[in-house]
């Protein structure tokens, strides 16, 4: 058992906000007003003691691509990064279309020491689009949704079945938004920047024509669908007359895109690289407004982990994608800080949300919880960060707030103290 005391208690689940002592153990946590004698104590005055924070959306690489990440050092990143739970995209090398491939990683982080694991499964065999995986095999297997990662489903008829069939299983369907027709051959956004620098790129409307038609089709169905990494303006307010409308949709934005514009891009730094592509200021206001206001529902990384073989490249021919798992922390805080977000809608977003969606029940009496300090300043850099892989524009800067500790199921998986900065 260990005593957290004079930490900052923000439970949703409860309705708590305001300074108490925390103990935590045997598989839980729970505000004490008079605590046990004996008992370990941490003092984590000026911190914030939040439900841990839930990733619906990261690679980390394992089968196939271990020299970018595997599970270890990914669970370890989230870990340090505040995140108690992780889902795992599916694309990887073989990709996470049967049940053998979900409890080979299932099994593996069992073994490891970090966030908790939770594999999406893919929507069609091969990640090909064509025909569908068995989704009540992947589901019995311990998937918790399905997605092609980073290729839409571009059928229509078959994204309809794929709702029906995820639906009737309990799997959150995952669907990235882009009509490839619009957005072939993008490097950035389409946009000013772009033109200066004589690059391709995808216009906004390549997300939101792929987000219009999907939420008719979910409409259709009456089955659940989430958007990952809305990157659009025009997307969040599609979400929002679909929302009001009762369509069963959900969306995330990643830290990235709620934090860089396409000015990232000049200079050709490829790690400003993503997909969807960085946008405008008006866009990532939106996404800002909508995401304090609950039209986005949650924060996702979509941490993409690359080596700098896969970046020191030409701009056209580097891969897309940013580290994510431990800078969500303080990409976040600093909008917090702000005052464009709050911090209620912070740990909803990051944390009870996003938890819901995967099937869990967020709030401290789970015993995933994460220390957060919100003051704790520290650099980016190769050494500082547990992921595997580097790239992001963040590399080299300074930035406020991290994890000190984080719980899963009671169990301390990650301290700065022992570890170091
Ligand atoms: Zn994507």
């Amino acid at each position: 058992m260990l005593l957290l005391r004079g930490g900052l208690v923000v439970d949703p689940s409860i309705g708590f906000e305001g300074e108490a002592d925390v103990l935590i153990g045997d598989g839980t946590a729970r505000i004490v007003s008079q605590p046990p004698e004996g008992v370990a104590t941490r003092d984590v005055s000026g911190c914030w003691i939040v439900p841990g924070l839930v990733d619906l959306r990261a690679h980390l690489r394992e089968p196939g691509e271990e020299p970018k990440e595997d599970l270890a050092s990914g669970l370890a990143a989230a870990a340090a990064g505040g995140f108690t739970t992780v889902c795992a995209m599916p694309g990887t090398r073989p990709v996470n279309d049967n049940p053998a491939v979900t409890e080979a990683l299932l099994g593996r982080a069992a073994t490891l020491r970090g966030a908790r694991l939770l594999p999406f499964g893919c929507i069609t065999e091969g990640m090909r689009g064509e025909t569908l995986t068995e989704m009540a095999g992947l589901r019995a297997a311990g998937a918790v949704g399905v997605t092609d990662d980073h290729r839409p489903i571009d059928d229509t008829g078959l994204l309809r079945r794929a709702l029906e069939y995820a639906h009737t299983f309990g799997l959150l369907l995952m669907q990235h938004c882009e009509d490839r027709g619009l957005s072939r051959g993008a490097q950035v956004h389409e946009g000013a920047v772009a033109c200066r620098l004589g690059l391709a790129g995808a216009p906004r409307e390549a997300e939101e024509a792929a987000v219009a038609r999907d939420l008719r089709v979910a409409a259709l169905t009456g089955a659940p669908l989430h958007i990952a990494h809305v990157s659009s303006g025009g997307t969040v307010a599609l979400l929002a007359d679909a929302k009001a409308r009762g369509v069963a949709v959900t969306a995330d934005v990643t830290p990235h895109h709620l934090s860089f514009t396409d000015e990232a891009v000049r200079g050709f730094d490829t790690n400003a690289k993503v997909l969807p592509p960085l946008r405008e200021a008006q866009d990532r206001e939106a996404l800002r407004a909508g995401l304090q206001d609950g039209t986005l529902d949650c924060v996702a990384t979509d941490h993409a982990p690359h080596t700098p073989l896969d970046k020191r490249r030409a701009f056209d021919a580097a891969a897309p994608g940013v580290v994510g798992l431990e800078l969500a922390v303080p990409s976040l805080l600093a909008l917090v800080r702000e005052g464009t977000l709050s911090r209620q809608r912070w740990v909803e977003a990051s944390a009870m949300a996003p938890a819901r969606l995967v099937g869990l029940t967020p709030g401290l009496a789970s015993g995933d919880v994460a220390v957060i300090d919100p003051d704790f300043e520290w650099t980016v850099s190769e050494q500082t960060l547990r992921s595997k892989s580097h790239n992001t524009p963040l590399l080299g800067r300074r930035v406020r707030g991290a994890a000190r500790l984080t719980f899963v199921g009671g169990e301390a998986v990650f301290d700065r103290e022992e570890s170091g900065p």
